[in-house]
């Protein structure tokens, strides 16, 4: 789950050789070729205990890849051949493929039981569905099998665990004696590969600088990645954070499968640093806990099994630890989202021999095999107790529905309403996901005024508390303002309706405005374009709106952005049309009047948007369409640097954002070749957090001087920090940075305090992730098709930037009481108060935007990433006046 730590291993090796001096040379040299040995010649024997037994007609993955587990790292397509082979073997197993990554790689899944189980499969899943829901006879089910899904490898630098998902795959289908009573008793889903884009590049790397003899150096390029390693997926993605956002597809079709089958038990196994050890639930008491969740989730259903992991884990002398570091709170985890279907979820970590065989500071030299085997064990461990224990799992699964109703009645909460009467595209992709997720969701029968908002028929749906995904549903809407603890692994929040920027309120009183059940996302009809001799107009509130504007600058279109609301005569009626309209104006335009209509009809079905056909350049109200509140929208060329030291993540995100929502090519730059930029080549410069001394020194004056001639620069949180710092901004001053108590400002503290705690009170004082209310300037370019001036924005770093003397260039700023959701310490709460979150200031002729907090976290802040866009399309036109 964490990325691996490098360790300063020098000060211990050099304590340990200084100590020993000859002795520890010797013995190093026989331990590695110890290590090179087992890391070529793990067999069955090695891996499996010694009362394993095995059909001869089935072959183990030694006999069908050519080489011992563990002297290679198997490529994704192997692995699927391997599964595929074990299906076509054995009338155990069956192959399927659950989905496709974005480089077209199959997500396989392994159905390994009884060939009796398989026959009755769609009976078994109706069963147990049946007898684990709130209504459901547990009793009834007892010969029903469990359903287990052993999932290896969302991260795919972690490598051990889809090896041993081969080994796992073949002991169930191949095994005889004691396996043969758990497949009766079981369904098992092996799922040997999470992440397939992400380990073919760590596979590739992997074997690309594999030496003979093998190489324990920590220093070795083998076990040292090149930017962006194989943890993420294709856009860079954390994987293993986007079971609840579901921004890719290889999350949706994971989600769809889990939705469908409700698995008692879900595996997740990952690694850890070379020179941790093994780490296995329960994890950290309570402030690791998701509150919403039975308690005993965590203080009985786990403890079932942990004895067993100990003892297999005992038996090879592997050392590990329970009760620390990882975290089990966010249903966007792996080991998480389980818990949420009644089921349970479970993290396994591994320390990473990262390559095949590496020096490891506290326990000698780690094998591949070594980390491989300790999975596979746990996971055979899981099996075992899984069957064991399923009369009790399914009774936990039936009794957590249950529980999820009775807390349900009892929450003073009757159920959540949400929509955006301008924005079609938004409140469709929000039904989308919560369909996804389980959760009931009614149309709205009447009008409803809840808060700030008064939610209409037609624009508004309801989620009634009152339903089995109750507390999923919880954790898409709350605002989260109490924690069992000041110290967070990963994000405090994850509310999604304020991440979409939804509006959203709360029914606490006066019964649900109940319409019909919607069951698939409301359907949207977009009528053909009719001609218009004037104009065609685009209503920028929509949020596919930013991609029909690419389609149409892509086929030649010229377009006009409009500053002003105004209220457009078009063929239809009038349409009252708010900043950020794009006019395209049948004059002017290198295309005829023909091939434009056909071009904007096209565009319209394409994207499925509506676009008008204006009947005069007489406006209704407001500006006409020849007024010069329309300004021109050239089509933006855009660079991204990326590469070593930059924020893979966060550019991952806009890359993400721009391909799959903008479908906008643009040009990402390895910071290696930023040298060799011809500058008059791009209009926007993309930049994110991490280190930028690539554009240091001269190259700092070359991009001075190319924003001066007008080029936009848009600088995305660390990277908003370092255009403060190194003058590119005339009216920002640089940030300052949060530190923790006593650090303040070189102020000296006279408070004592245990050194012991010296970690959680850092902890507290850092902002690992929360949402902030903002005032928003819906005037700016930068706020055009915004209809509320309050945006949530997401916080997750410590620096801080005074407000600017220039009124005009702050376009949101934090309220003066801004927290929404997510842990802050009081300090930083006042700090934040009133500061910008995004600032425009002016150099030259051009422009330099300020993201300084991320406008895209994890792919799913729907509300804050038209900010980006519209830097993007709008930035030539900033001034600070
Ligand atoms: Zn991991």
């Amino acid at each position: 789950m964490k990325e691996s730590l490098r360790l300063a291993r020098i000060v211990v090796l050099q304590l340990v050789l200084g100590a020993l001096m000859i002795a520890p040379v010797a013995a190093q040299q026989s331990d590695l070729l110890d290590a090179q040995q087992a890391a070529t010649s793990a067999g069955l024997d090695y891996y499996f205990p010694g009362s394993a037994s095995f059909l001869s007609d089935i072959p183990s993955p030694e006999q069908f890849l050519g080489y011992p587990i563990g002297s290679f790292h198997t490529r994704h397509d192997q692995i699927v051949s391997y599964m595929k082979e074990l299906a076509e073997r054995s009338d155990r197993a069956t192959y399927q493929e659950i989905g496709m990554t974005y480089e077209r790689r199959p997500m396989p899944v392994l159905t390994v039981t009884t060939p009796a189980n398989h026959v009755k499969l769609d009976e078994i899943r109706r069963l147990h569905l049946a007898a684990s829901g709130p209504d459901g006879d547990v009793d009834s089910a007892a010969g029903v099998p469990v359903i287990v899904h052993l999932g290896y490898g969302v991260h795919g630098n972690e490598t051990s665990s889809s090896e041993a998902a081969m080994l796992t795959a073949y002991w169930l289908v191949a095994g005889t004696g004691e396996v043969e009573d758990y497949l009766s008793d079981g369904v098992f889903f092996v799922e040997p590969n999470l992440n397939p884009d992400g380990r073919d590049r760590h596979t590739w790397w992997a074997n690309l600088n594999r030496a003979e003899p093998m190489v324990a150096d920590p220093l070795d390029r083998e076990h040292n990645e090149v930017w962006p390693g194989g943890r993420t997926n294709h856009y860079w993605f954390d994987l293993n954070r986007d079971w609840l956002p579901l921004v890719n597809p290889e999350s949706r079709a994971r989600i769809d499968w889990h939705q469908r089958w409700r698995p008692n038990v879900v595996t997740d196994f990952h690694e850890m640093g070379a020179s941790s050890t093994y780490f296995f639930e329960p994890s950290e008491p309570v402030g690791s806990w998701n509150p919403l969740l039975p308690e005993e989730i965590y203080t009985d259903i786990t403890m079932r099994f942990a004895d067993d992991w100990a003892a297999a884990l005992d038996s090879l002398g592997s050392l590990y630890f329970t009760k620390e570091v990882y975290d089990n709170s966010y249903p966007g985890y792996g080991s998480t989202y389980p818990n949420f279907l009644g089921g349970l979820g479970l993290v396994f970590e591994q320390a990473s021999s990262r390559g095949h065989i590496q020096e490891s500071t506290s326990h000698g030299i780690l094998t591949f095999p070594f980390a491989i085997r300790n999975h596979v064990r746990t996971g055979l461990a899981t099996v075992r107790v899984a069957v064991e224990e399923r009369q009790a799992l399914r009774a936990y699964q039936h009794e957590f529905f249950v529980s999820a109703l009775d807390e349900a009645a009892n929450d003073p909460v009757d159920g959540w309403i949400f929509g955006d009467p301008e924005d079609v595209s938004l409140n469709r992709d929000f039904i989308d996901l919560l369909l996804r997720h389980g959760i009931e969701v009614y149309e709205t029968a009447e009008a409803r005024a809840v808060g700030a908002h008064t939610f209409e028929p037609g624009s508004a749906w309801v989620v009634p508390s009152e339903q089995p995904q109750y507390r999923l549903a919880r954790s898409i809407f709350e605002r989260t303002e109490t924690f069992a603890d000041s110290v967070f692994y990963d994000a405090s929040t994850w509310t999604v309706s304020l991440a979409y920027g939804m509006p959203d309120g709360e029914i606490r009183a006066g019964g649900l405005p109940l319409g019909p059940a919607v069951t698939v996302v409301p359907s949207r009809t977009v009528p053909g374009v009719p001609r218009s001799s004037v104009a065609y107009l685009l209503d920028w509130r929509d949020s596919r709106a930013p991609q029909a504007l690419q389609a149409l600058q892509a086929r030649g279109v010229r377009a006009e952005v409009s500053t002003n609301p105004f209220t457009a005569a078009t063929v239809s009626g009038t349409v009252a049309l708010g900043r950020g309209a794009i006019s395209m104006p049948v004059v002017a335009q290198t295309l005829d009047a023909d091939a434009l209509h056909a071009a904007v009809a096209e565009v319209s079905q394409e994207v499925g948007i509506p676009i008008l056909a204006a009947a005069s350049a007489y406006s209704a109200a407001g500006q006409d369409l020849g007024s010069r509140g329309f300004l021109p929208v050239h089509a933006p060329r855009v660079l991204m640097p990326i590469g070593e030291g930059v924020s893979g993540y966060e550019a991952g995100q806009i890359w993400h954002l721009l391909d799959q929502r903008v479908r906008m090519p643009i040009t990402k730059v390895d910071v290696s070749d930023v040298g060799r930029i011809d500058w008059s080549r791009y209009d926007v410069l993309l930049l994110v957090s991490g280190d930028l001394s690539f554009l240091e020194g001269p190259r700092l004056d070359t991009l001075r001087g190319w924003i001066r001639d007008g080029g936009t620069l848009v600088a995305v949180r660390g990277a908003a920090a370092w255009a403060a710092r190194n003058g590119l901004t005339p009216n920002v001053g640089p940030p300052t940075v949060g530190r923790a108590p006593g650090e303040e400002s070189g102020e000296q503290t006279s408070e004592r305090l245990d050194y012991g705690r010296s970690g959680d009170l850092r902890g507290a004082q850092a902002i690992g992730g929360s949402i902030w209310q903002t005032d928003l300037d819906l005037t700016h370019p930068l706020g055009f098709g915004y209809t509320n001036r309050s945006l949530a924005v997401w916080r997750d770093h410590s620096f801080f930037f005074e407000l600017p003397e220039n009124p005009y260039i702050t376009v949101a700023r934090l309220t003066g009481d801004p927290h929404l959701s997510g842990y802050v310490s009081d300090q930083n709460a006042a700090r934040l108060a009133g500061s910008p979150s995004v600032v425009a200031d002016q150099l030259g002729q051009g422009s330099v935007v300020l993201l300084i907090d991320n406008p895209n976290f994890r792919g799913y802040w729907r509300g804050t990433n038209r900010l980006l866009i519209n830097a993007l399309f709008f930035g030539d036109h900033i001034r600070a006046p």
